[in-house]
């Protein structure tokens, strides 16, 4: 039992540390700010309990008391407990009084720090805090008043440090930041530039100066950068083809992955919405693995999804267990899973569906009571597969390998849909499992399928699609997103 006071970093999912995804995979409650990305607290267990606490800017917050009463209550209880926070935990979050209150009530805790917004916010706007010969300090100020405007920070003291000044909670007080700073000795020419949002698809610079700061039109949160630096532009995230784009991902919790890595590295938000769940088949996985034991008897093992290979590879007990069966991939994915178990694909058709498979798959052997295909697979599927096949002269015996269920998504999530630019659909189950949790009026304004079966089986649900992937693979539903996002 351990209380964990983790810096989410200041947006992107991916300034979170290696440490903090580790002790968020192992919660068993998530205490987290209201604002608080909706991918991150996905990294949680699905079971763990999520309370949203704290601020938001003039709406309700939780004081700071409950909070700690809170992690103490949580802490005793036995349980693994992450407190996320923005940025960094210790860098004006209040972090020290959560420290000291699970201190003195006994209960331990764990500081896991975080990328603070104080240097990432700059520098996803292209504004590094220091660059030699302009700047050879920064300092981090918070610009919070008294609510009338005045604040504590001796500023005239922090013009005369030099270097780089920056504020963080410094919007409604930026009035009197400017005034003062100049009566320090800054000039009002100095660069300032204001970052709200940053880290994330919503970010906006704005580029002014110290004199003209008090009129400049800004909003809360953002990063005040005062100094020459501001006055460098490396702009780089807000440049990337898919910046400030929302997108939505259906596939399930484990596969989401390879999808949202693609697309946060063109710059998209990407909003996790695991519509499918994968559990085990109605008979435990009985028939399964008497299949598994005699796959050598097989002349063919036909995967038409990743699932399936992941839930037959490790019933082989041996790695010789395929005998001289040949092995079959509808399409890359499910190729790259076998791959992944070191079992190299020996017939991956062209175009990734089930009527290119049947094109491609050889005839049977002629001698009798061979020809034998084995298909592991979803409990419901297409049946295009098993009755071309049988209709070829092959036997074929499909055997469930798991069963999908449309999966809760979190009410963040839900939220978050709403604001969403795009959806990508991985699968046909996927686009039904989606209108069953949301509804098909919840899809965002552009949605793109990976291939004509997800495509159509969108258009009969009512959702009028406007990509489809030229080629069926992430790779490919990314680039067709891309372009229809630029168009
Ligand atoms: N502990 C946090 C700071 C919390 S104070 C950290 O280390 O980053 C909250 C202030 O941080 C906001 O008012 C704003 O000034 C700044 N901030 C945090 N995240 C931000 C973001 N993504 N974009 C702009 N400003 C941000």
């Amino acid at each position: 039992m351990t209380v964990y006071l983790v810096g989410a970093g200041p947006g992107d999912p991916g300034l979170l540390t290696v440490r903090g995804a580790e002790v968020l995979g192992g919660a068993d409650v998530v205490v987290h700010d209201r604002l608080s990305v909706a991918s991150l607290l996905e990294l949680a267990p699905p079971a763990a309990e999520r309370i949203g606490v704290g601020k938001t800017p003039r709406g309700p917050s939780t004081p700071q008391e409950e909070i700690n009463r809170l992690l103490v209550v949580k802490g005793r209880a036995g349980l693994e407990v992450v407190r996320l926070k923005g940025g960094d935990p210790f860098v004006f979050a209040r972090g020290a009084e959560e420290a000291a209150a699970l201190a003195a009530a006994g209960v331990a805790f764990e500081v896991v720090p975080g990328v603070t917004s104080a240097v990432a916010v700059p520098a996803y706007a292209g504004v590094p805090v220091t660059a030699r010969g302009l700047a050879t300090s920064f300092t981090v100020v918070t610009g919070h008043g008294d609510g009338l405007g005045a604040t504590p920070t001796d500023w005239e003291a922090v013009a005369r440090v030099g270097g780089t000044i920056v504020v963080l909670m410094g919007v409604a007080t930026r009035s009197e930041i400017a005034r003062r700073l100049l009566s320090g000795g800054l000039a009002p020419t100095t660069p300032v530039v204001s970052v709200r949002w940053g880290a994330r698809p919503e970010q906006r610079t704005v580029r002014t100066t110290l004199g003209a700061l008090a009129g400049a039109d800004l909003e809360s949160p953002a990063v005040i950068v005062i100094g020459e630096v501001a006055a460098l532009d490396l702009a780089w995230y807000e440049r990337l083809p898919l910046f400030g784009r929302a997108v939505v991902v259906t596939r399930p919790r484990h596969q989401a992955e390879a999808l949202t890595r693609r697309l946060r590295r063109l710059g998209a938000a990407t909003i996790p919405l695991p519509t499918i769940e994968v559990g085990d088949p109605a008979d435990g996985g009985v028939a399964l693995r008497a299949a598994a034991g005699s796959v050598s008897s097989y002349d063919w093992v036909v995967f038409t999804s990743a699932n399936a290979v992941e839930r037959f590879v490790p019933l082989l007990r041996d790695a010789r267990a395929f005998g001289a069966a040949r092995v079959a991939a509808i399409g890359p994915g499910t190729a790259e899973a076998l791959a992944e178990a070191n079992v190299v694909a020996d017939l991956v058709p062209e175009r990734f569906v089930a009527e290119a498979l049947l094109e491609v798959f050889p005839p049977p052997p002629s001698c009798p009571g061979r020809g034998r295909v084995l298909l592991p697979r979803a409990a419901v599927a297409r049946d295009v597969l098993p009755e071309g096949l049988r209709a070829a002269g092959w036997q074929v015996d499909v055997v469930e390998a798991y069963r999908t269920s449309a999966a809760r998504p979190s009410p963040e999530a839900l939220a978050d849909l709403a604001a969403a630019d795009a959806i990508a659909f991985t699968s046909s189950s996927t686009v039904t499992s989606f209108v069953e949790v949301a509804g098909a009026r919840a899809v965002p304004p552009v949605v793109v399928c990976i291939g004509p079966v997800t495509a159509a089986t969108a258009r009969q649900l009512g959702i009028s699609v406007d990509a489809e992937a030229d080629v069926h693979t992430l790779d490919g539903l990314v680039d067709a997103l891309v372009t229809a996002l630029a168009t």
